[in-house]
């Protein structure tokens, strides 16, 4: 760590100033979302206007893309959409800090322990693992990470953690920990760390997504966290365990993100553990997108983001109807605007009001659906592998990004990779996840490479990276 992070980490005033920031926009979010949706709206047009402003004045590749446009601040349905491919090939142009430089944050971006530190002292810069085709990289600058803070602020104030046990919590010395992807600059580690490294005082603690099962279980019993925070399919199996009794949690608190989580699976979870679970929804174009509602729906944080779901050429879509991609705005973050940003996930506005009585906009997010995989082990012990993991893994070892793992038996799992990766790709991944059944303990599960390119699934269409074999 250079000596400026270091000052900036341990500096009382600098974490003070933070905080007090934090404290304020949670307060004003709150005071914004009781005056309801007019309210919400107004606040949605004040920093659209600004970031549109501050983007037009100080990113190069933006003035250039809206050059065609009137002099001021155009309408955001004006604004021409914008994809991942075309704003990391300007990368320099898109921010709007001009020291910021492409090589100089691949250069950090290269070392692990750099993971949620501060890049020029400054920013935090987390990467995507490119499950559309092309990996990200993203800079959040201080004010979008003291409103993604007090978002946090906010929804622990809801009513969703009104029912928490915060007694136990404390009991438990309020101990929290993530069971994520953590070989990478992502997110939520990035994110997870960042936390961890500005308040010192809190004890947190991360477990990699791609450790077995067992060891997961064995070092969460150890910890006792009354917070956890994971992807669905992960809670989901450590419900199961939980739910076995091989796990000994009284956790006060879940958080779930990062995958679809079905009611049934939300519900599950919350019986084994007899506490919330909170379901974000998020990207690493805008860590905080929306939270989940006990009706089933995601609530959009409209006041500091915008989704806008449309159909293929970018005209909106009916409520009701499932959208060809959504558009997203970010309104926190103004060093590397998005701004009509085509995520590609699908979405389905509600009809009419959520029956929960929140004044935000509901929706439903068709999200990452991979199968969890489960193996049968020479000995007859079965095994289940995180989707996570399994991806993860592959993406880590081969850098690519567009492939899909399916199961042929309970002892074959085939990787089918897109024809431009074939050649360079196949060696590391089948090695990767050689390497990766075998720390499972599932040696005689054999990994072959397939000659077809990923496919869609016939029943549902859904394009799945990982399809379990129940499936099929
Ligand atoms: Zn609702």
């Amino acid at each position: 760590m250079d000596p400026l992070s270091l000052a900036r980490l341990i500096d009382p005033l600098q974490m003070a100033a933070a905080q007090w920031s934090v404290a304020t926009l949670a307060a004003q979010t709150l005071l914004t979302r009781g005056l309801g949706a007019a309210a919400i709206a107004a606040a949605q047009r004040q920093r659209c206007d600004t970031l549109v402003a501050h983007a037009r004045l100080h990113s190069p590749f933006y003035r250039k893309r809206w050059r065609h446009l009137p002099a001021g601040v155009p309408a955001l349905a004006d604004l021409p959409v914008v994809t991942k491919q075309e704003l990391m090939a300007a990368f320099d142009d898109w921010c709007t800090d001009r020291a910021i430089d492409a090589r100089d944050i691949a250069r950090f971006l290269g070392t692990r322990a750099h993971i949620g530190e501060r890049y020029r002292g400054r920013y935090v810069v987390w990467t995507s693992s490119g499950t559309t085709g092309t990996p990200g990289v993203f800079v959040q600058d201080e004010a979008a990470l003291a409103a993604y803070d007090a978002l946090v602020s906010v929804q622990l104030a809801g009513s969703t953690f009104a029912a928490c046990d915060w007694s136990a919590a404390l009991a438990q010395g309020g101990r929290a920990a993530l069971v994520t992807a953590d070989c990478d600059h992502f997110a939520s580690i990035a994110s997870w760390r960042r936390v961890a490294h500005g308040k010192p005082w809190l004890d947190m603690k991360s477990f990699a997504v791609t450790l077995p099962l067992p060891d997961i279980v064995a070092g969460l019993d150890a910890y006792r966290p009354a917070f956890i925070a994971s992807y669905p399919t992960v809670l989901a199996l450590l419900a199961d365990e939980q739910a076995a009794g091989r796990l000994h949690l009284r956790p006060a608190a879940l958080w779930a993100g990062g995958e679809a989580l079905s009611r049934a699976a939300r519900e599950a979870i919350e019986d084994a553990f007899g506490c919330p679970l909170i379901n974000e929804y998020g990207a690493s174009e805008c860590l905080t997108i929306g939270y989940g509602c006990r009706e089933g729906w995601l609530h959009v944080n409209s006041d500091w983001a915008i989704l806008e779901p449309v159909d293929r050429d970018h005209r909106p879509t009916p409520p009701g109807e499932l959208s060809h991609t959504v558009l997203l705005t970010n309104l926190a973050n103004s060093v590397q605007p998005i701004v009509r940003y085509d995520l590609r996930d699908r979405a389905r506005a509600a009809t009419s009001r959520c029956p929960c009585g929140s004044p935000l906009p509901a929706i439903q997010v068709e999200g990452r659906c991979d199968d969890v995989v489960a193996c049968t082990a020479r000995d007859g012990t079965v095994v289940r592998l995180v989707p996570l993991a399994l991806t993860t893994v592959v993406e880590e070892a081969a850098d690519v990004h567009r492939f899909q793992i399916v199961q042929r038996a309970v002892d074959c799992l085939v990787l089918r990779l897109g024809a431009a990766d074939r050649a360079r790709a196949a060696a590391p991944a089948l090695r990767a996840l050689r390497a990766h059944l075998d720390r499972h303990g599932l040696r005689n599960v054999t990994v072959l490479l397939d000659d077809r390119e990923p496919q869609a699934d016939a029943h549902d269409g859904k394009l799945r990276g990982v399809v379990a074999l129940a499936r099929r």
